[in-house]
């Protein structure tokens, strides 16, 4: 289970190049756009 999580997640966190632990996906037209944070970044 974490291991499916940690693969789904992957990468590095768009702001500081932490590991992510949170992901954020939405839809921008046609393409479905993924962002990850660590918690740090993610909760400022
Ligand atoms: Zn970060």
């Amino acid at each position: 289970m974490y291991d499916a999580i940690k693969q789904c997640v992957g990468g590095a966190c768009m702001t500081c190049g932490e590991i992510p632990t949170k992901m954020i996906s939405y839809d921008v037209g046609d393409a479905k756009l993924i962002e990850k944070y660590c918690d740090r970044c993610f909760n400022k």
